[in-house]
């Protein structure tokens, strides 16, 4: 472990059901991740990624084990810690879950009240720059029923990152997407690394965007069963 990573897990394991229906879904894992890292987790369906995620994520309560997030152990904290947690990270499903009734701006916007109130000048400014960053300028005042899917995860994109997040949480984020437009979500969150130390964990399961992973973490029956970092040459090294 190291104390200076923001995510640290250790001894973790994790179950699903009561008596005979009982399923262990993680078993032993041992992770810790470095700052400013882009990291993909990814394996067969039903190998564990999104639990994993969801617990390191503060969405789902530590059976056994330790997971210290931002320096917080997860295991045993109160509900009102955890909600403080998740205020410092930012989340990017797979479905966008934008509100349908709402513009891009105000759907990015609603990523800033979750909050509490703030200088809603100011939080317009951060909102209208981000869109900016995400290449939708054009598109602030669109309803999402008007927007392509890949504008669409843009705006999810951009919601999650507005609050400058210190880490973020993303599960299938490309899923929907063409191949360019997955390419340009990572390469924006791995920019975010790169510019605002932004640690990344995403579960993929998308060969076309593991090249852009800075260490690549292969889970099988809820066990890692790989982990591989990038060379600075940005080749996979084992
Ligand atoms: P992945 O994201 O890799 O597809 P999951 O983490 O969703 O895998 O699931 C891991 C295992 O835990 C699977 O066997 C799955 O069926 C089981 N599981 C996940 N969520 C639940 C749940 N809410 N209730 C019962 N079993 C679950
Ligand atoms: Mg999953």
């Amino acid at each position: 472990m190291v104390e200076d990573n923001p995510i640290n897990v250790a001894g973790l394991n994790h179950f699903f059901g009561v008596g005979e229906a009982r399923k262990q879904a993680l078993g032993d894992i041992d992770l810790s991740i470095e700052r400013g890292s882009l990291t993909i987790l990814m394996g067969p369906s039903g190998s564990g990624k999104t639990t994993l995620l969801t617990l390191m994520g503060c969405l789902r309560e530590v059976q056994d084990g330790s997971i210290k997030l931002l320096g917080q152990e997860l295991h045993g904290a109160h509900e009102a810690q955890m909600v403080m947690l998740r205020r410092r990270l930012g989340f990017i499903f797979q479905a966008h879950n934008l509100h349908e009734s709402l513009t891009a701006a105000q759907n990015v916007l609603m990523g800033l009240q979750v909050h509490g109130p703030g200088n809603a000048a100011k939080q317009l400014s951060a909102t209208i720059h981000m869109l900016d960053i995400l290449g939708l300028a054009d598109r602030v005042d669109y309803l999402p029923g008007n927007l392509s899917g890949g504008q669409k995860q843009r705006v999810a994109v951009a919601r999650a990152l507005v609050s400058n997040p210190e880490v973020i949480f993303a599960d299938e984020p490309t899923a929907a997407l063409d191949r360019e437009a997955g390419l340009n979500v990572v390469k924006m969150l791995k920019a975010m690394g790169r510019t605002r130390r932004t640690t990344t964990v995403m579960v993929t399961h998308d060969n076309r965007i593991l090249e852009l992973a800075d260490r690549i973490i292969s889970m099988e029956e809820g066990r890692i069963v790989g982990d591989t970092r990038s060379s600075p040459t940005g080749k996979p090294t084992p």
